[in-house]
């Protein structure tokens, strides 16, 4: 396995995305509900631009309440092709009721569990590993979180090429029984800095951080840095959400 340069990575991607938006003359619009200051949300305006996709950016105070929420909902799916929302959801939000009243054929994150689509973040998690020709068959596999968007789609995927997988959560007692044998380790718990090495032996491949927390004004993974340099780990930033924003842009491009 090499462990590729993620930024090289996803910029020989977006090009590939950009000629494919020229070529085949591809016009679409997403709408992204989410704050407008957010590096995430920035990058994938920025994307959007790059390749030639029309990004509208619907912000709220982080007060909003669920029907509020849910008309800037409608209204971007009204104009847009696709929509994807910024998570966690504010915290007045519910997102129970969200999932239910979104529009599946727009939802480019299956956020409600009905898309066609898969979740971006997995999905450019293995088109990263596939690049860097990560072996799946008979790998042990750990994921720590299990979201709707992160956790249980990443275990999913996983085990659909032939990993060994194992979800672990915040209710998981004794973690590093599981993440110590692990020959890939996929952090996405959103707690800053939190995943030590004592958590895991030196025979991992790779640990992939995914999260983006925000830690004395800096964004940082959950990963620490101290593990750095022993085990391979993904940047944060200019890691997994690079991944994301492209797995993100090849959907939207192709459906
Ligand atoms: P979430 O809050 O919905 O889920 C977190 C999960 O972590 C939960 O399933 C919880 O059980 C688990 N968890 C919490 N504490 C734990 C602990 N101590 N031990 C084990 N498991 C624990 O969050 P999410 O939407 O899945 O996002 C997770 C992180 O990834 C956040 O930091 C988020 O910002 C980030 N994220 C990054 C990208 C990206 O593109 N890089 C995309 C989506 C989310």
């Amino acid at each position: 396995m090499e462990i590729l340069n993620i930024k090289e990575f996803t910029s020989s991607w977006k090009e590939k995305l950009k000629h494919d938006v020229w070529f085949y003359d591809i016009d679409r619009r997403i709408g992204i509900i989410g704050h407008a200051n957010m590096p995430y949300v920035k990058g994938l305006v920025r994307d959007c631009a790059e390749i030639g996709i029309i990004a509208k950016v619907y912000d709220y105070d982080e007060d909003i309440n669920t029907i509020d929420y849910l008309k800037l909902v409608y209204g971007a799916e009204t104009y847009n092709d696709y929509i994807i929302l910024q998570t966690p959801l504010p915290p007045a939000v519910d997102a129970q009721e969200i999932k239910k009243h979104m529009n599946a054929s727009k939802d480019i994150d299956n956020f409600t569990g009905r898309s066609k689509l898969v979740a971006n973040t997995p999905l450019g998690i293995v088109r990263y590993l596939d690049a860097c020709g990560f072996e799946y068959e008979g790998a042990d596999a750990v994921v720590i979180g299990r979201s709707d968007v992160v956790g249980k789609p990443m275990a999913q995927m996983l085990l659909d090429k032939n990993c060994t997988v194992t979800i672990c959560h915040s209710k998981t007692q004794y973690l590093q029984r599981y993440s110590n044998w692990a020959d890939l380790v996929v952090v996405a718990a959103g707690k800053p800095e939190w995943f030590f090495p004592n958590m895991m032996a030196g025979s991992a491949k790779l640990v992939v951080d995914v999260g983006i927390n925000e830690k004395d004004g800096k964004i940082v993974g959950d990963v620490h840095p101290y593990h750095h340099g022993v085990i391979p780990v993904t940047p944060v930033p200019g890691g997994v959400g690079l991944l994301t924003r492209c797995a993100l842009l090849e959907q939207v491009i192709n459906t």
